[in-house]
């Protein structure tokens, strides 16, 4: 894991595919994109490129000759259904991913970033996290199918730079939300299963909110345009074996995310917690050094995150997905 070099900047002008472009982080890598400047930019709905689809993957690479490629494309959910759907987690994201790495390697793709999740790191990683914790010991239960196949995806990366000598990196985000999220109460993770439940009892003026578990695991959000900005910014300057820890190194009771959803929503009721859901891991800071010293911090405060994705929902209220 020695070999961390500088890298040179994007050339704005080639073609870079964005797989998973309708997607919560997908679609804001995007519009980062086009605000910087890049001019041949790729994307294609599940319905017209299946990603699961090997030789679909195959004909679109050879076809379309992608320089650069952003691999946000996965099946994401919250603690449940991470824990009920355990082959989906595992099968399809280890076919997504297969297929677009393979793909990228048969047909030239420079520089790659492929996109992970700080569960991949032990259930009890000392606090903050630093990149060297991954694989040294057991994962959370609640999302270790997903976890592996992220695992696998790191390795599959870092392997195509041993192997083949390809520029191609890693970042690990911590828990994500913002504009484009997925509210249904069964799928989504917990910031917008929050602003989902809160806005709801206060618009229709029900005195009770029940959240899921105690409410005392702490967890670090980091708003989906810092973590774009974050992306091109590794691109841009990071070529290195190490998979990156990107977060705010800050992070706070799932209570006190409650609390500050419901300030902002303008609900007044009580809020109780039901502990016969799962809390998963109690923690899971990461240590963001690495990525501080590379000359990325985050802009978005939470209290301002929480704001402008509450004001989305209300705006797209119809259209999100249930
Ligand atoms: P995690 O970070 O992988 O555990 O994923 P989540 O974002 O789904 O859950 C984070 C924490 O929020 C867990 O401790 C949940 O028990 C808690 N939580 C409280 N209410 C909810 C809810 O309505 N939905 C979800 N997904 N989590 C909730």
């Amino acid at each position: 894991m020695s070999d961390s070099f500088a890298a040179r900047p994007l050339d704005r002008g080639a073609p870079f595919y964005v797989a998973g472009h309708r997607g919560l982080v997908g679609s804001s890598v995007w519009r980062k994109l086009e605000s910087a400047g890049f001019s041949r930019l790729l994307g294609q709905t599940s319905a017209e490129l299946d990603l699961r689809d090997r030789e679909a993957v195959f004909d679109f690479f050879a076809r379309e000759k992608p320089t650069n490629v952003i691999l946000a494309a996965a099946k994401v959910g919250g603690i449940a259904a991470n824990s009920t759907f355990l082959v989906d987690f595992l099968s399809e994201n280890l076919r997504i991913q297969v297929n677009v790495l393979d793909a990228a390697l048969a047909h030239g793709v420079e520089r790659l970033l492929f996109l992970g999740s700080s569960c991949i790191y032990p259930k009890l990683a000392p606090q903050p996290i630093k990149e060297e914790y991954l694989l040294t010991g057991h994962l959370e239960p609640t999302n270790d199918a997903y976890a592996i196949a992220k695992i696998a995806g790191i390795l599959h990366v870092q392997a195509a730079r041993r192997q083949h000598g390809r520029s191609w990196i890693s970042a690990m985000p911590t828990n994500l939300y913002g504009p484009g999220d997925n509210f249904s109460p069964r799928g989504s993770h917990v910031l917008p299963a929050l602003v989902r439940r809160y806005d709801e009892a206060q618009s229709s003026a029900v005195p009770l909110v029940v959240n899921w578990g105690s409410g005392n695991p702490r967890r670090e959000f980091l708003h989906v345009d810092d973590l774009a900005s974050a992306c091109l910014h590794l691109l841009d300057n990071y070529d290195g074996a190490s998979h990156v820890n990107v977060g705010t190194g800050e992070d706070h009771t799932i209570r006190e995310i409650a609390s500050m959803v419901a300030d902002e929503v303008g609900y007044t009721g009580e809020t109780r917690w039901d502990t016969s859901k799962p809390d998963g891991t109690m923690q899971k800071l990461l240590d963001v050094s690495m990525i501080r010293e590379l000359g990325w911090r985050p802009t978005i405060g939470l209290r301002e995150g929480i704001a402008s994705t509450v004001s989305w929902y209300r705006d797209n209220i119809g259209a999100v997905r249930t």
